[in-house]
């Protein structure tokens, strides 16, 4: 049967990727390596919009979460976690584990923080080094609104630290001009790559923050060793270069189209999944949704892990349940980085025939047109 990956992570990765994977080891310290490291690195910073460095980490996106926190903030200093679900709650989480005060503003799952919120956290802690926030928070299908976050927060001495794993290259994202200090994403969501690497971008402000931390609790992930290094093209340790060797595939994809293109072309992924789901009468789950996936509630007698498991077993169409106690209650569709509208069609018509033998009352044919509109239209 035909595998469709239509989860938030890993993705799909192009065939033309796949195949450099495939190419005999090479050595990494090399006037080659250099430069493809170099290229890469240079393809990111317009991925990210950024003039910024942008340096690469060998871990899966956590890796750079971690070494924006550890290098930044020493222990005992002061973070403010803006948390819309569970990766919100992981920033929470690396604060506790280097000892860092995380204050926490929370809102309920489905829900955005809103940018009064973060105005008021930074009102009453004046001290805060860092403010930490999601760009797509892939547990709920949530958008934050990063530009009007960056405003408020450069007004102060915070720096601004944005968890983009998702987000970055599914949704509209400029690093420089929304004023993120600290950008980090992974390649395994909407870079067109296997799991393996994990960049960030540090802006003059972090790095002056990153300077003043007597204390940056991390060997692996030292930031200023690693910016060092990056002077001539090299990484402190063995890099996962084949990794970037395919990479340098995929970013030439990505700027091919184009960043601009990209946005706009995922808004209209997003408009076709939304309007297909919620023409068979399904829920959006998110208040503020984003446009690297789609998450509806699932109807009172439908248990979502029964659902996916029917998609993936007759279809081997593979999206995601929730995590916790979301589990069983939603489903998401991810619909970033190598995934065209022909698949959103695919999964939209698979939940149809689905929900139908599950006894749900269907139209079969009313989402998949609903979405086919979205695409029709100009
Ligand atoms: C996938 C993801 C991460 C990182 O998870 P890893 O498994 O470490 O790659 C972090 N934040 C968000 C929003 C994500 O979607």
């Amino acid at each position: 049967m035909k595998q469709r990956l239509l989860t938030p992570g890993p993705t799909p990765v192009p065939e033309e990727t796949l195949l450099e994977l495939a190419k005999p080891m090479i050595f990494h310290r090399t006037a080659e390596f250099r430069a493809m490291l170099g290229e890469v690195l240079a393809d990111l910073q317009q991925i990210f919009v950024t003039k910024n460095p942008v340096i690469p980490l060998t871990s899966s996106g956590s890796g750079a979460l971690e070494a924006a926190l550890a290098n930044s903030v020493p222990a005992g200093g002061k973070v403010i976690c803006l948390i819309a679900g569970r990766f919100g709650e992981r920033w929470k989480n690396i604060a506790k584990a280097f000892g860092i005060e995380a204050v926490v503003v929370t809102v309920p799952y489905g829900q955005a923080v809103q940018p009064s919120q973060l105005e008021a956290a930074l009102a009453e802690h004046s001290d805060a080094i860092a403010v930490c926030s999601t760009l797509s928070e892939t547990s709920t299908g949530v958008g934050h609104d990063v530009a009007v976050f960056g405003k408020i927060v450069a007004k102060t001495a915070a720096i601004l630290i944005v968890d983009a794993v998702s987000g970055l290259g599914a949704m509209e994202c400029r690093t420089d001009e929304w004023n993120i200090d600290i950008n980090c994403t992974g390649s395994q969501k909407a870079l067109m790559m296997p799991p393996g690497l994990a960049f960030l971008s540090v802006s003059d402000k972090a790095w002056q923050t990153i300077e003043k931390n007597p204390n940056p609790r991390t060997f692996y992930f030292d930031l200023k060793k690693a910016k060092k290094n990056l002077e001539t093209n090299d990484t402190p340790y063995t890099p996962a270069h084949t990794l970037i060797r395919a990479m340098r595939v995929s970013t030439k994809k990505i700027l091919a189209e184009g960043m601009e293109a990209i946005w706009a072309r995922q808004s209209k992924y997003a408009a076709a999944a939304r309007a297909g789901l919620q023409a068979l009468g399904l829920e959006l789950f998110a208040a503020q949704p984003n446009t690297a996936l789609t998450v509806v509630k699932m109807p009172a007698n439908i248990d979502s892990t029964v659902l996916l498991t029917k998609l993936e077993k007759q279809f081997g169409l593979k999206l995601a349940n929730g995590q916790d106690t979301l589990k069983g209650k939603i489903i998401r569709l991810a619909h970033m980085g190598y995934i065209d509208q022909f698949d959103i069609l695919a999964a939209i018509s698979g939940v149809e025939i689905a929900l139908a033998e599950m006894g749900h009352p269907v139209e079969l044919g009313k989402g998949l047109t609903a979405a086919q509109r979205v695409f029709a239209a100009r």
